[in-house]
């Protein structure tokens, strides 16, 4: 009758809402081969980026960070470390000891650095980051005392030395004006003169991956590549410096700083994007920069997850088709979101309760369990490809010294993946598909951006006082 066919109709409309937010879904998914084919092309822009001949065409930037020797536990001494590269600016003071090893005393102070401050002049961001030292200083008691330096610098930059980092651009949220092509440490010497209060003896410009994997090579000399997951991306690693062609010299190995975040920008990832990725993209800070940092890490994962959400509902696949203010708010989906809404045996009306905090009044249970769903697909790409880029570089290591198996350890720091539920184990298993010829295991670094930076300027130190290489 009558009725039975409604039910029908019912259920078929139904049947093919779902198939759509499925094939909507399947965009944001990636196949055993695709990831291979990411692995290959960055194994390839690696080699490229590390050519003097084709380095300029590549988007892997390949820096050498002139940190060569990693420390020997010897270092001691008290040490200043800045740390920027976040959303918040940290100074520290860490005291090494020597003899008994992997001793590191700290004490830290965290400063915010305001929105308008990261997107003003060059002056105003590093008059803001001195005043920042002076308070720390004045707090510790230490303005006479001009110890050795090391800043943690979480950008892309070309060095060549120790101490100098010219920035390459801004990523993440900074834009200062007036910094990029600069180098940092004179920005922060000329700023520390205008306020004509103290002096400082910087020694060291250090990347947080290259802090990050230091710090974890001080615990496990195993470890040779450093990889952050948090605001941003990135990885470093220790290379032949037969390889590092722009460096001098063919002796040993360098750490090279990937800024594997750029990977991307020269088309490619664009078989994998899907029309969210190139949305995300469009509407930052720095449109056609930092691909695969937009599809991997934190600053940027809640920013798909919204707009497959928006989609969804301008189509009436979700919220009864409403579409909120909110929902249209960017950055409303933090880091901290995607992990909670994914933690195993979370109730789903404690996903509803998530979405309401959010302001997203769910009206239906189906709602937050497709909301889920959209999360857990964004974050397994994001670690898929995390994953692919480093088979690539543990290949390029083994490859590197004639090995059949190679066994590693990738020092790690971020957000997301400290936070994430399963941002780690799919990135593990990614990697182990992907790279079955080495055995990785991965340490979780303690605050490697700040400790690590301390321990590249006290390993300096040990070698200009006459220490050995
Ligand atoms: C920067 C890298 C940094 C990474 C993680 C990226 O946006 O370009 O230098 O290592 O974020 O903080
Ligand atoms: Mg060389």
């Amino acid at each position: 009758g009558k009725g039975a066919a409604m039910v029908t109709a019912v259920a078929y409309r139904l049947a093919a809402q779902n198939g759509e937010r499925q094939s909507i879904l399947d965009t944001l998914r990636l196949s055993h081969e695709q990831l291979l084919e990411v692995k290959k092309r960055l194994s390839a822009e690696m080699v490229r980026g590390l050519s003097k001949q084709t380095r300029d065409q590549t988007s892997l930037k390949m820096l050498p960070t002139y940190v060569r020797s990693t420390p020997d536990g010897t270092e001691h001494g008290d040490f200043l470390a800045l740390d920027l590269g976040g959303s918040s600016f940290r100074v520290l003071l860490v005291h090494l000891k020597s003899g008994k090893k992997h001793t590191v005393d700290m004490q830290q102070k965290i400063y915010s650095i305001p929105q308008e401050t990261m997107q003003s002049t060059g002056e105003e961001l590093f008059d803001h980051i001195v005043s920042c030292i002076a308070d720390f200083l004045e707090y510790m008691g230490m303005k006479g005392a001009s110890l050795p330096l090391g800043f943690t610098f979480s950008f892309p930059c070309h060095q060549s030395k120790l101490d100098q980092g010219i920035l390459l651009k801004w990523t993440k949220g900074f834009k200062a004006s007036g910094c990029e092509g600069q180098d940092v440490i004179v920005l922060l010497k000329d700023a520390v003169r205008r306020r004509q209060e103290f002096d400082l003896n910087f020694v060291a410009v250090v990347n947080d991956t290259v802090g990050t994997m230091m710090t974890c090579s001080y615990e496990d000399p195993q470890c040779e590549v450093g990889l952050i997951v948090g605001t941003g991306t990135n990885a470093c690693y220790m290379e032949e410096m037969r390889n590092v062609e722009v460096v001098e010299g063919d002796d040993g190995r360098m750490c090279v700083n990937m800024e594997w975040g750029a990977f991307g920008e020269k088309g490619e990832l664009d078989d994998f994007c899907t029309e969210f990725d190139r949305i995300v993209d469009e509407s930052s800070n720095n449109p056609g920069k930092q691909r695969y940092e937009k599809m991997i890490s934190g600053m940027y994962l809640g920013e798909i997850v919204r707009n497959v959400l928006i989609d969804y509902t301008a189509k009436g696949l979700l919220f009864r088709g409403k579409l909120s203010k909110r929902l249209e708010t960017r950055g409303i989906f933090e880091t901290k979101f995607l992990s909670q809404i994914e933690r195993d045996r979370l109730a789903m009306r404690q996903v509803r309760s998530i979405l309401q905090h959010l302001g997203l009044t769910s009206s239906t249970c189906d709602d937050s369990v497709l909301v889920k769903e959209v999360c857990s697909v964004v974050a397994h790409r994001a670690a898929q490809l995390c994953g692919a880029g480093l088979a690539a570089v543990v290949d390029k290591i083994r490859e590197n010294r004639n090995l059949n198996q190679l066994s590693v350890t990738v020092g790690v720091d971020g957000t997301l993946y400290k936070t994430h539920p399963h941002f780690s184990s799919i990135m593990q298993e990614t990697l182990q598909e992907l790279a079955p010829q080495c055995q990785v295991t991965f340490h979780k670094s303690e605050d490697g951006s700040g400790k690590g930076a301390a321990l590249i300027t006290a390993v300096a130190c040990r070698i200009q006082n006459g220490g050995q290489l």
